[in-house]
């Protein structure tokens, strides 16, 4: 597998010869400013000691507090949680919140953990990152195999370490301890006003076919989403399989029978087909909602869609990007379409520090015009460049972090 961190560094490079930043400034930006290892021993519910390997990257601080969620897989590493945090930083720049970037992560495979493991697993990382956390220091919250049930146990270790409460250090929170109303489908809702906008200006039909690639937290609300919206949804894919009806699947049904069973249905009409396959079925639109890496130099080819909107972080490697550039599909970046999380999160913490809450529709709306601004900044400055909407979102993201550093003398 290709190190998404070589990824961080092509696009880097890339955007530097088309913005030119000042030297010292993007020598800066190839290094996170601290990265941290740790081991977390739980005693496992057979009696004996497993010792699982922790991360924190905290990749940059110019524009507020590190940022960014906690993800626990089985494939996670250093090199990884390095990356996201650089995405990170970049994603909180573009949709203008501020707060820096960071990322953490845990090796392990929670499908092999009970409950109580996994609330072990949970608290064991908070105790042994607490010094380097806090709601001005570093905020984390869920990523991938991480939950509203998850932030709550850390919230509560990390405050039971530092004696106070400081309910905006970490963020995707139950409502019941400060959590914000909308974030379990922020990132979804997010998405699907940025990706309104593009299809606009694409000219795709309001009704236009959409293939989502993962139907966990992103996917799934954005199948919902997406579908209450008049999109029509022709397939759906989780790591085991892709169902796909050209005349639309139902979604409610699909989630619930994933819900009680685990799997995607098969039902009269839809084709089963293999997990892989969902990236090249017919469909206007394709919203990867997986891992980093799906769309690579290999599978390229069979992308039939004429806009790719990346919910998941990195879903396409900088060969394949460069491909579909030449091919003329538009990809929204990550950066852009996935930030209505993190900007959710950010509207958690104001929440919390004012220790106001506000209502569902008050989130939705901001959340509204903070995409709607961002995505046109972002074509204001592909258009400027005459280049893609990825390096359009970099070089507006980098000029952002670069103003702060420069402004704080860090040059
Ligand atoms: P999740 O664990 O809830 O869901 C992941 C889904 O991907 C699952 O349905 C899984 O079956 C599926 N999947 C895994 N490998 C696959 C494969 N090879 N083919 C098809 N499906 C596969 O995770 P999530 O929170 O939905 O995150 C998904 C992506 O979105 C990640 O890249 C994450 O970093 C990104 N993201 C999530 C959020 C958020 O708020 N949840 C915010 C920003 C970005």
């Amino acid at each position: 597998m290709s190190n998404p961190f070589e990824s961080v560094l092509t696009q880097l490079c890339l955007v530097q010869e088309l913005i030119h930043l000042d030297d010292n400034i993007f020598k800066r930006l190839l290094f996170p400013e601290r990265v941290i290892e740790v081991s977390i021993p739980v005693k496992m519910d057979d009696g004996t000691t497993s010792v699982f390997t922790g991360y924190r990257s905290q990749y940059n601080s110019a524009r507020g507090p590190y940022k960014g969620g906690i993800r626990f897989h089985k494939d996670v590493s250093l090199n990884e949680v390095k990356a996201l945090s650089a995405w990170m930083t970049w994603k909180t720049a573009v949709v203008d919140i501020p707060l820096g970037g960071g990322k953490g992560g845990v090796v392990v495979d929670t499908k092999t953990l009970s409950d109580r493991e996994l609330e072990a697993v949970s608290r064991g990382y908070i105790r042994a990152l607490a010094p380097f956390l806090g709601s001005d220091r570093d905020v984390p919250a869920p990523d991938v195999s991480t939950d509203a049930r998850v932030m709550g146990w850390m919230l509560d270790e990390y405050e039971h370490i530092v004696g106070y409460r400081d309910p905006g250090v970490i963020t995707g929170k139950p409502l019941s301890l400060g959590g914000s109303l909308g974030r379990e489908y922020a990132t979804a809702l997010g998405a699907l006003f940025i990706l309104v906008q593009a299809a606009q200006k694409l000219h795709l039909p309001k009704n236009a076919t959409v293939a989502i690639q993962g139907f966990g937290n992103g996917g799934s609300h954005a199948a919902r989403l997406l579908e209450e919206a008049g999109y029509t949804i022709v397939a759906i894919a989780d790591s085991k399989s892709t169902v796909y009806r050209s005349e639309g699947l139902n979604i409610s049904e699909i989630t619930e029978h994933k819900r009680t069973t685990g799997n995607l249905k098969t039902c009269s009409g839809c084709e089963k087909l293999s997990s892989e396959a969902v990236l090249s079925v017919p469909a206007d639109i394709l919203v990867p909602a997986a891992l980093e890496n799906a769309i690579h130099r290999d599978n390229v080819k069979n992308i039939q869609a004429k806009l790719i909107v990346e919910v998941a972080n990195g879903p396409v490697t900088p060969e394949a990007d460069a491909i579909l550039y030449n091919r003329g599909i538009t990809v929204v970046p990550d950066i852009l379409a996935n930030a209505g999380g993190v900007t959710v999160s950010y509207f958690e913490q104001v929440q919390n520090a004012m220790n106001y809450m506000w209502t569902e529709e008050d989130v939705k709306n901001k959340l509204k015009e903070k995409m709607e601004t961002a995505f046109e900044s972002v074509w204001d400055t592909k258009e400027r460049y005459n280049t893609s909407m990825r390096m359009g979102a970099y070089a507006f993201a980098l000029t952002k972090v670069a103003q702060a550093m420069k402004d704080r003398g860090r040059v």
